[in-house]
């Protein structure tokens, strides 16, 4: 049996989105609880997350400590709010159209994984409270700093879905055996037929 890899983030999940509705309740936040003038304090909070470098291999946690440091928020009171606000949001909705029934299609034909960058804690979150998870074993839930330098991890003769060109182009400067599918971050792999996924592994070398 032979695997299909995923990326998350614009991939499987609406990560735009998931940053558009997070702002705004944010937003509520500061106003109803922090500070009278919300928009403000939050522009000074982006402010420092962008001053901070915040990617994904940011520790998301210790970074809203951080920040309510500076803030001079209750550290604790306001981790606990801004986890609040990750963890009730309807993360279903931010998978796109499509993707359960792609899992399903090829589910029990492949072995399927994550092949993701970001906080294994949050990346985790979205899996676990969309639904997703069940697809996906422990074992082949590949979270790395940097997926580029570690592209060898990658099963021999694997498809791998992806919205990143650089991770395509490494990809095909360095493993002629994979299948790479660019995956359009408007529409995520919900725009692929898994049918045709399928037909084009039978038509490989590494298909068993
Ligand atoms: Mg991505």
């Amino acid at each position: 049996m032979k695997h299909i890899f995923f990326d998350i983030d614009r991939t499987i999940f609406n990560t735009d989105s998931w940053y558009e509705t997070n702002r705004l309740k944010v937003v509520e936040l500061f106003n109803s609880k922090y500070l009278t003038d919300g928009i403000s304090t939050y522009e000074i909070f982006i402010g420092l997350l962008k001053q901070r470098g915040i990617n994904k291999n940011t520790n998301i946690k210790k970074t809203i400590v951080e920040l309510s440091q500076v803030l001079k928020l209750d550290e604790k009171e306001f981790l606990d709010d801004m986890i609040d606000i990750i963890l009730t949001e309807d993360y279903t909705k931010l998978v796109y159209d499509g993707v359960f029934d792609f899992l399903e299609e090829i589910f029990g034909k492949f072995r399927v994984g994550i092949f993701s960058e970001g906080d294994p804690w949050f990346q985790n979150i979205k899996l676990d409270k969309s639904g997703l998870s069940k697809y996906f074993v422990k074992e082949r839930k590949y979270y790395f700093k940097n997926k580029l330098v570690n592209i060898a991890a990658l099963p021999t003769g694997c498809v791998l879905f992806d919205d990143s060109d650089k991770v395509g182009k490494a990809i095909e400067c360095q493993r002629k055996d994979i299948i790479f599918k660019k995956v359009n971050k408007n529409y995520g792999i919900g725009e692929f037929n898994p049918v045709d996924i399928i037909n084009e592994f039978k038509g490989m070398k590494y298909y068993e």
